[in-house]
């Protein structure tokens, strides 16, 4: 008996399984043949190895294969337009994202948009957070960033998330499973327009917020109307991009957002930080100079 690819026990069965899947992927193929699907014998083994490698590689590693390969793609971008602050990478060009897609938002390397690019650029210049001991917590992180922050010595980093593979910890953040008062710092940039009970999740952000403790809780905004829009029973992902900019988001919040906040016991301000940027840094790094950050503290 031996260990096989996939770390489990070789053996009869499991050869049998590994059969019966075969023949499973072949008989959907032969379907997909016959119903127009694929119309080749290149395209229908593309597929098969594509179905093959989904069914037996862990999401994990498909999105480390993933990171590789764009870190791979990265070197024939490489120039001097263009600099990412968060993987110190200078490029010819970033990447077209969004939709409607946005010139230049995306680092080809380490795949941060703009928003990204101006948070690391703030934790960096504006905060002590690489160089004072504390307890931070990140919810649904950012691979570039966390891989970062996990690496700094006085940082006692921990990241959550209900179901992300790089999450360190994965719970609801309606119901976290930490204690009271635990944390210095909470970064929970651009989630609360994605939970539906996003006052829950505001109460029990402030719970695990330590008294004097902060938190930057970015979400986009509409700030030229007084409320937020939401509604949500709209589950179609062509009515939610409509109404609220984006398939996944359950509403846009509108200036009452600090209002919800203040509710849960925050104090709030806003930080209009990147407007001191210089234009010329700015436009290198693709940061919005007009983009806000909301910041709320736990007295
Ligand atoms: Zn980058």
């Amino acid at each position: 008996m031996s260990t096989g690819p996939f770390g489990d026990e070789f053996n009869q069965q499991t050869l049998m399984d590994y059969g019966f899947c075969l023949i499973f992927f072949l008989k959907k193929l032969a379907n997909d043949a016959t119903s127009g699907i694929v119309s080749s014998a290149k395209e229908g083994i593309t597929l098969l190895l594509q179905r093959i490698y989904h069914r037996f590689v862990p999401r994990p590693q498909r999105m480390a294969v993933r990171r590789a390969r764009t870190y791979l793609e990265s070197y024939r971008l490489l120039g001097n337009r263009f600099h990412c602050p968060v993987c110190q990478g200078d490029f010819e060009t970033f990447l077209d994202y969004g939709t409607p897609p946005r010139k230049n938002a995306q680092c080809p390397r380490c795949s941060v948009m703009e928003r990204h690019r101006l948070l690391w650029l703030y934790l960096r210049e504006k905060t002590n957070l690489f160089s004072v001991r504390q307890r931070m917590l990140d919810v649904a992180p950012v691979h570039a960033i966390q891989k970062r922050l996990r690496k700094l010595p006085n940082l006692d980093y921990l990241s959550i998330d209900l179901r992300s593979p790089i999450a360190m910890r994965h719970m609801d953040i309606t119901a976290l499973n930490l204690a009271d008062q635990s944390f210095d710092f909470i970064l929970c940039y651009h989630v609360l327009e994605h939970i539906p009970d996003d006052r829950k999740a505001m109460a029990e952000l402030y719970r695990v917020l330590k008294p004097g403790g902060w938190a930057l809780l970015q979400v986009p905004a509409d700030l030229n109307q007084e409320k937020t829009v939401e509604d949500l029973t709209v589950t179609s992902q062509t009515e939610r991009l409509r109404l609220f900019g984006n398939v996944d988001h359950v509403r846009i919040y509108g200036r009452d957002y600090f209002d919800r906040l203040r509710e849960a016991g925050f104090q709030v301000s806003q930080d209009d930080w990147a407007a001191s940027l210089d234009p010329i840094i700015a436009a290198r790094q693709v940061v919005r100079r007009s983009d806000v950050l909301f910041i709320a503290t736990r007295v």
